[in-house]
């Protein structure tokens, strides 16, 4: 084909289209005016309905690179595959992210009339007439041909490439319909055959080109050599070819995906080239990963077997998305822990966090160490603030506590005091998420099962500290007066005061004084383990006592 045969081809597909030209559309989207080394970043997800840790883990890389300086973070969603489509999908993108403290600038969710909308539509399937238009360039400059073969054609190709041990795909002699002449193309239309759109590749098989990565550094990639499709049979384009021309015309600077785009970039690089584009920078996110505890070996998180996959997980357990970001960061940037061990006052926004930090081996996800996390961030917020997260958690997830818990503000601020240790020389770090924390203060609000005690299989001795304690109890005592009384009922029931002494000789005694606390903080609260009894107990009030250590006697 001639030059000339290219532009009439061009006119024939794309002739009665109406389309803008590439300068009209360099114009509409100009260069954004950032300062210094801000970049634009987006996140582009598929409205498959469904969205992860994993997704999560690099929108937060993309809203941190842009915002630690003044750069652009925006959605852009990629629908071109139909069948991946559900509704209500952009929204859940968009809620989710905003649960766990992720905003756009910019981008899909947002108005379009919105004033920070310039780079729109970002929602790809309303893009088609931008599409065409790069299309059309490209087969006006001989960088793109319609192909018409048939499912079964390919097939048989695959099929000869196999039997012959070849690379299996359409280049090279394979792609047949890449040297047909004007003539045949014209006859194949007008018998009304579909056809795809392919790149004509200008790449040199066994050729490699030096790839840098930002997270992975210098790659050694082979060229492209493939034809890729680049418009399907409906005229909808590829992820290649609408990545390309999106990323280019919404002029996003660093483009941060999973690594499994990696394999992409030869047929990217030749697309931008292609198409005279500028090539934005990328950064490769590892995979997240988990040890996987039959095994102990690592494997990928994977949506299907693990649960902690989805951020409902987090949103149905409380877990503050404080908590979560920070775990996250913890995993992206090395150096954030000791930052923010450093700095436990200072916004976590104020981190300096970089791409080139980020960690190219696998985020391995811990529970353990996210648990942690947890009980350190929340002992950090003030008792109203918990408050807040508590109720706002039990009003979606939880009516029946909702209710009976949040009640009586004061009640549970106290409650809250006591357990975080508000006041004390050291915070207490009891809490890790909303489900737990309610459950590890259920008794406060409810009445239920005790704990095994120890004392259980010798009531009497049980039943005598209990007698005795009721008989005692001064609802005025203050804490040491009420501990003292305390070790006086442990000395009367044949237990040591003296924790020296009860190692010493412990067949002399029943126990020692912690046991006699013991058998009535389990009366009372149910639990072996809760903080300052006195404390409960004046929360609690003194009839309420009573009566739990009254139905404990009877048991
Ligand atoms: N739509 C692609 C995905 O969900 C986005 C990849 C990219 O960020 O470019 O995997």
């Amino acid at each position: 084909m001639t030059p000339d045969n290219y532009i009439e081809l061009a006119d024939i597909l794309f002739g009665n289209e109406n389309l803008k030209t590439p300068e009209e559309y360099e114009e509409l989207y100009p260069y954004r005016k950032l300062s210094g080394k801000a970049e634009v970043t987006r996140l582009a997800p598929s409205p498959t309905g469904f969205i992860h840790l994993g997704n999560l883990y690099s929108a937060l890389a993309d809203e941190r690179i842009a915002h630690v300086r003044d750069g652009v973070f925006y959605l852009r969603i990629e629908d071109t595959d139909a069948k991946r489509k559900v509704d209500g999908a952009v929204e859940l993108v968009i809620d989710s992210l905003k649960y766990f403290g992720i905003e756009f600038d910019e981008g899909a969710g947002l108005d379009d009339d919105a004033p920070v909308n310039v780079y729109g539509p970002y929602i790809q399937s309303e893009r088609k007439e931008i599409y065409h238009t790069y299309a059309k360039e490209l087969v006006s400059k001989g960088l793109a041909y319609p192909c018409f073969c048939t499912e079964e054609e390919l097939e048989a190709i695959r099929n000869a490439q196999e039997d012959a041990k070849e690379l299996t795909g359409y280049y090279g002699k394979y792609a047949v319909w890449r040297d047909k002449s004007l003539d045949e193309i014209k006859e194949a239309l007008s018998a009304g055959k579909e056809y795809v759109l392919r790149l004509r590749s200008q790449g040199t098989p066994d050729k490699e080109f030096e790839f840098e990565d930002e997270i992975k550094g210098k790659v050694n990639l082979p060229e492209n050599i493939h034809d890729v499709v680049i418009l399907k049979k409906d005229g909808i384009p590829t992820y290649h070819f609408a990545h390309a021309v999106d990323d280019h015309l919404m002029r996003t600077t660093l483009v941060i995906r999973g690594t499994e785009w990696l394999a992409s970039v030869p047929t990217h690089v030749e697309l931008f080239n292609a198409l005279g584009f500028k090539l934005p920078k990328y950064a490769h996110t590892a995979h997240m990963m988990k040890t996987d505890p039959e095994t102990g070996g690592k494997r990928k998180l994977s949506k299907r077997s693990d649960p902690e996959m989805s951020l409902e997980f987090y949103k149905k357990d409380g877990y503050h998305p404080q908590c979560i970001k920070v775990y996250l960061l913890t995993l992206l940037n090395s150096d954030f822990e000791e930052w923010h061990r450093n700095n436990p006052d200072s916004d976590i926004n104020e981190f300096p966090f970089s791409v080139k930090k980020m960690n190219n081996s696998g985020a391995l996800f811990d529970m353990d160490k996210l648990e942690n996390i947890c009980k350190n961030e929340l002992s950090q917020l003030s008792e109203e603030e918990v408050y807040e997260f508590l109720k706002t958690w039990a009003d979606e997830y939880d009516s029946d506590k909702s209710a009976k818990y949040f009640e009586d503000k004061e009640k549970m601020l106290e409650v809250l005091r006591l357990y975080m240790g508000v006041g004390q020389k050291r915070r207490r770090k009891d809490f890790v998420n909303a489900r737990r924390a309610t459950e590890l203060i259920s008794f406060f609000f409810e009445e239920e099962e005790n704990e095994a005690d120890e004392f259980r299989q010798q009531p009497d001795i049980r039943n005598a500290i209990l007698k005795d304690y009721l008989e005692n109890f001064d609802y005025n005592d203050d804490n040491s007066q009420w501990f003292d009384k305390l070790k006086i009922i442990a000395e009367k029931n044949g237990f040591a005061t003296d924790r020296k002494d009860f190692k010493e000789n412990p067949d002399k005694y029943n126990g020692e004084t912690s046991d006699v606390a013991e058998v009535v903080r389990i009366a009372v609260t149910g639990r072996a383990n809760t903080p300052d009894l006195w404390g409960i107990i004046h929360i609690l009030g003194e009839d309420k006592m009573r009566e739990r250590i009254t139905k404990a006697m009877e048991r």
